[in-house]
């Protein structure tokens, strides 16, 4: 499918991060057809990674923002503008009023919504996604002496440092037998672990709740063994679904998340790309869906690049970041892929796989971090003793 780059339509659904970012890119990159956002929030695009960190300890805080108000010249960003569908045969999206958005090409950027729990809302239960979500939660701690996180995952264990640090009691309730099983190495895992003790947050694992009630002054979390904790407000954070409804609805092959090609475009039709939280890609053993910063600004730069028809930029090494009690982890690569763990000094593992580097996980160590995607992006064999000695840059501990 060839866009017209100086009469071509291409509609965005969804002004997030992606969203917002592919928009950016589209433009800087010389496109000068239309370009319509269509988003349901009220803001600006904005980055999330704030919500948990900033937002939530400082009053004053604003949302980080992608782009100064008047960037967004030249591009029609319609905010509090829900798409309602999509008409793949007419290539027309349409919105609340009934109103018909016509588009060359379409990309869905709308994102994920925190998975529900399984029992019923109440005052007392937050969840995270949004600016607004972000507010209340600020607001009701303000209010609050106790917490309960439920949730061990990244987000939770972010919000649970940060009402922390703003003197409430904690309790971390995690089903699994770990913390952050699904996207942190082990060690990287138990190094957070021993930060959320040192800082007085309670982690309980293996504990699955069975119900939340409200209780006179606040919540009471109730658990399949019989135990229950009473705190002033709850949070859950256990993960988020991809927002596929719309992509379901017109035909598009969904599983979690749209099914995309490698250059996220839809595998069923080529004038619908999806990117971000909501797009899964192939990856070597199945679809692969990263909810992560980076997978946003890569997706949106890769998707803006394919529909010009530029050549793609060299493949980057996912990674992602997570701000904890001040201290910051960074992963990178694939460390689950890995068949040998060098330890680097006290906080940075890097994980091996037949002596090449696919993997780190660094905590406050910026510098090993970005040598060591370096070395994953170039698949270098590294010398085992020279990188496991902290003496040693690491850019030169490479295999002879
Ligand atoms: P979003 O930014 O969520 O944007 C999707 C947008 O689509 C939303 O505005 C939504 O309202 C809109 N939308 C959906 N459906 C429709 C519709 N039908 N019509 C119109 N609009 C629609 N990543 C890291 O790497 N490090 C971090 O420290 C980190 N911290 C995070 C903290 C929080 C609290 C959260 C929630 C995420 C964090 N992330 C972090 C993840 C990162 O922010 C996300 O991966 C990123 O925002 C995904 O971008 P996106 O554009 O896919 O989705």
């Amino acid at each position: 499918m060839e866009l017209d780059t100086s009469t071509g339509r291409v509609v965005v659904v969804g002004a997030g991060h992606s969203g917002g970012t592919f928009a950016l890119t589209l433009r800087k990159l010389g496109f000068a057809g239309t370009i319509t956002i269509l988003g349901e929030e009220a803001e600006h695009p904005y980055e999330r990674p704030a919500l948990s960190k900033s937002m939530l300890v400082d009053h004053q805080a604003q949302p980080t923002f992608l782009a100064d108000a008047s960037r967004w010249d030249g591009i029609d960003l319609r905010l509090h503008t829900p798409v309602a569908g999509i008409d793949r045969a007419a290539c027309t999206v349409s919105l609340a009023d009934g109103a018909l958005v016509s588009y060359d090409a379409l990309v869905l950027a709308t994102g994920g919504q925190p998975r529900p729990p399984g029992f019923p809302a109440s005052a007392t239960i937050h969840t995270l996604r949004t600016t607004t979500d972000a507010r209340r939660l600020r607001d009701a701690a303000a209010a609050s002496r106790s917490a309960v996180v439920i949730g061990g995952g990244v987000i939770g264990l972010e919000v649970a440092a940060s009402l922390r640090s703003r003197g409430l009691r904690v309790d971390v309730l995690e089903a699994a037998p770990r913390l952050l099983g699904r996207n942190v190495p082990p060690q990287a895992a138990s190094w957070l672990a021993s930060l959320h003790a040192a800082n007085g947050v309670e982690i309980h694992l293996g504990q699955q709740v069975a119900a939340v009630s409200d209780a006179p002054a606040g919540a009471c979390v109730r658990m399949q063994d019989g135990r229950s904790f009473a705190c002033d407000l709850v949070v859950v954070g256990i993960g988020i679904l991809p927002r596929t409804g719309l992509a379901k609805a017109a035909g598009l092959p969904c599983g979690d998340g749209v099914l995309v090609d490698d250059s996220y475009r839809s595998v069923a039709d080529p004038a619908v790309l999806a990117i971000g939280d909501a797009a899964a890609w192939p990856g070597p053993d199945g679809p692969v869906r990263e909810e992560t910063w980076d997978h946003a600004q890569r997706s949106a730069g890769v998707a803006a690049r394919v529909l010009l028809g530029l050549p793609r930029a060299v493949a980057e090494v996912p990674w992602f970041w997570t701000d904890q009690f001040g201290h910051t982890l960074q992963v990178a690569g694939t460390p689950a892929a890995a068949d040998e763990v060098l330890d680097r000094g006290p906080a940075s593992c890097l994980y091996l796989s037949n002596g090449a580097l696919v993997g780190a996980a660094c905590l406050d160590a910026p510098r090993v971090f970005a040598a060591a995607r370096r070395l994953i992006a170039s698949g270098t064999r590294l010398d085992r003793a020279s990188a496991a000695n902290t003496g040693i840059d690491l850019r030169k501990a490479i295999a002879a």
